[in-house]
């Protein structure tokens, strides 16, 4: 009897949840993601994978952690288009941006793989250990089939990306959150891509970054006529690009000020203790980190630019 008043038992799905594409502009899509750091309990999927039904074939950017990531997009593009999907650009060497690539790789006819000669030059380099690294943190039953697919190194700084009505301009910016950042931006939609540059109400990752640099590309950025910005996040300029700028130019001022007063680095975190940035997402131990590698940054620059005694 008892059992007739129970709820069904919901049924155990030992496979991930579909992606789910969320409309932006017409045509033009990006896939839920988690806004947090790659960790076990969201299975790396961290990227709002851009998706752009461009009527001439589909364009992806940054495909995701992994090849299960990488089908159930695919099969959720299916859902919206039988365009083939035609292009898959690599905006930086992060593993949970690009090892999705494997599979696209698996498609007919395959989509042509584009980066920035210094992000592939970077995945040919580092895919390797980093694979190695992400499936040391995701676990081998998520990141299984994954392999590593580098793109061409097509894509420079000033070129077009055509694609049926709408042309991407690219933009790509050395050594700024990574070595090489790219950026799609289209002009007429008002739409920027911009990879890891923007982050929104979580504290970026510099560690393999330059402040200036990542300063310089944010100042660049915000200059753009744009209303959506897709980064590690989705949202307006407001959302994304300034307040990282923002969060960086804290950065900036507070070592400055603190190396240029004589603190030593071990007291460093005591003077950049970065209070207004506490409810963003991973503060801890991000703000940490970041503090540590943009005082090693600002200090080599102080050492350079000081007088000789
Ligand atoms: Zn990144």
């Amino acid at each position: 009897m008892l059992a007739t008043l129970l709820p069904p038992t919901p049924t155990v799905h030992a496979e991930p949840t579909r992606v789910t594409l969320l409309r932006l502009q017409d045509g033009l899509y990006a896939a839920r993601a988690d806004n947090a750091e790659a960790s076990r309990a969201n299975a790396g999927e961290v990227v709002p994978t851009l998706v752009h039904v461009t009527g001439n074939g589909v364009l992806v950017v940054d495909p995701g952690p992994h090849a299960r990531w990488g089908d159930r997009l695919i099969a959720a593009i299916r859902h919206i288009t039988a365009e083939p999907i035609r292009w898959v650009v690599n905006t930086h060497a992060h593993p949970e941006h690009v090892l999705a690539n494997a599979a696209f790789a698996q498609l007919q006819p395959r989509p042509a793989f584009l980066a920035s000669a210094a992000t592939a030059s970077l995945m040919r380099q580092r895919c390797e250990s980093c694979l190695a690294r992400l499936t040391a943190m995701l676990g081998e039953r998520v990141m299984r089939a994954t392999q590593i697919v580098i793109p061409e190194p097509a894509l420079r700084d000033g070129d077009w990306l055509h694609t049926g009505k709408t042309a991407w301009q690219v933009h790509v910016h050395a050594a700024a959150h990574s070595a090489s950042d790219t950026v799609l931006y289209a002009p007429q939609r008002r739409v920027l891509c911009v990879g890891g540059l923007a982050y929104r109400q979580r504290v970026p990752d510099l560690q393999e970054g330059s402040l200036l640099g990542w300063r310089q590309a944010l100042h660049a950025l915000t200059a753009l006529p744009a209303g959506i910005v897709v980064g590690t996040a989705i949202g307006t300029p407001a959302q994304t690009l300034q307040p990282t700028l923002a969060y960086l130019d804290a950065l900036d001022s507070a070592i400055t000020h603190a190396i240029e007063s004589g603190v030593d680095a071990a007291h460093a975190l005591d003077y950049v203790p970065g209070n207004a940035y506490r409810d963003w997402r991973n503060f801890h131990p991000r703000h940490a980190f970041n503090v540590a590698r943009a005082w090693r940054e600002l200090e080599d620059r102080w050492m350079q630019n000081a007088p000789s005694a």
